[in-house]
């Protein structure tokens, strides 16, 4: 009784180092590199702040045929400001 005991623990000990091996032999194999997050998003940066935000969700303005992207309307409106300033000086 005892000694089947023994053994049905060592067989299962067994089974289970056996099973992870296999699993981590068939995860090596069929593990493909893993696609950054960030794919899908194109990161543009706000002039005025500094920050990095999604293309799809920044205010956009167009200037001169060139696009410019900011993280909200107070950006946006300050580098309006900027902008009006130095060409108003030029
Ligand atoms: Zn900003």
């Amino acid at each position: 009784m005892f000694g089947y005991l023994i053994r049905f623990l060592v067989v299962m000990v067994l089974v289970r180092m056996a099973w992870k091996f296999l699993t981590g032999l068939v995860g090596g194999v069929t593990t493909r590199p893993q696609v950054p997050p960030t794919e899908g998003i194109s990161l543009v940066r706000d002039p005025v702040c500094g920050t990095h935000l999604d293309r799809a969700r920044a205010v956009t303005v167009r200037r001169k045929g060139e696009m410019y992207y900011f993280c909200s309307e107070d950006c946006r409106a300050a580098f309006d400001q900027g902008s009006r300033a130095a060409s108003g000086r030029a």
